[in-house]
């Protein structure tokens, strides 16, 4: 790694949050999907409102969230043009836990029944960490829109994260899950495509699958 990359400790909270995340929802691991595509839909909905105010932020024609399975790399990526993060933002979202509500979290998870369970990711807002759920690595490379600078978040989900400077030819954000051995079904274009439509009905934007290598 080059020395601009800079270390930081997840906030306590987070790794708590994490181990919960990881083991509570082993058998909905599927709903990491829902999460991360609902956050790629949030922050396409979120730069089409400030471009109502400020022009430069206008969407591309092809705001869609882009969904890339690639087995002969085992990754997963989530690609989207929407306001995408700074390096504050990225820090802040990705780093610590807005709303300290582990504890009520994790005394939900305990008491609520298993079809109730992968509910309460999103009601917490704890989406985003669901990835490790099927991730041994995940980097996120974003580009704020309005701004040139890109920056990459890196985290094996245990302890801490890096922040290092990155290239991102648009504004947007690209997910990149480095899957685990035992997640690999994750990577099959048809399983990806019943789950979004499982999952994702809801959503507005478009949403595409590509066929592995393609
Ligand atoms: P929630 O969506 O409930 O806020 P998450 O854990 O899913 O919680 O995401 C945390 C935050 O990270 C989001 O609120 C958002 O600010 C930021 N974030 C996550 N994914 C993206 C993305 N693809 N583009 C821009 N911001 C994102
Ligand atoms: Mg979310």
């Amino acid at each position: 790694m080059s020395e601009t990359v800079e270390r930081h400790e997840f906030g306590a909270e987070v790794g708590r949050l994490l181990d919960l995340v990881v083991h509570a929802l082993y058998s909905e691991r599927e709903i990491f999907l829902r999460e991360l595509v609902a956050n790629a839909a949030d922050a396409v909905d979120r730069r089409r409102f400030e471009s109502l105010t400020d022009a430069a932020l206008m969407l591309p024609d092809d705001a869609k969230v882009r969904i890339v399975p690639d087995k002969a790399a085992r990754t997963l990526t989530i690609s989207d043009a929407g306001i995408g993060m700074s390096k504050a933002e990225l820090t802040q979202h990705l780093g610590t836990i807005a709303r300290s509500g582990t504890l009520a979290f994790a005394k939900s998870l305990a008491e609520a029944p298993a079809a109730e369970k992968p509910s309460l990711i999103g009601q917490f807002g704890v989406g985003f960490y669901s990835a490790f759920m099927v991730a041994e690595r995940v980097e996120v490379t974003s580009r704020r829109a309005g701004t040139e600078e890109a920056w990459l978040w890196a985290s094996a989900g245990s302890g801490e994260y890096t922040l290092a400077p990155a290239s991102r030819a648009e504004a947007g954000t690209d997910i990149v899950l480095h899957m685990k051995a035992d997640a690999e079904e994750f990577l099959e274009p048809l399983r990806l495509q019943t789950i979004i439509r499982k999952w994702a009905d809801h959503i507005t934007i478009p949403i595409t699958v590509t066929k592995d290598g393609v």
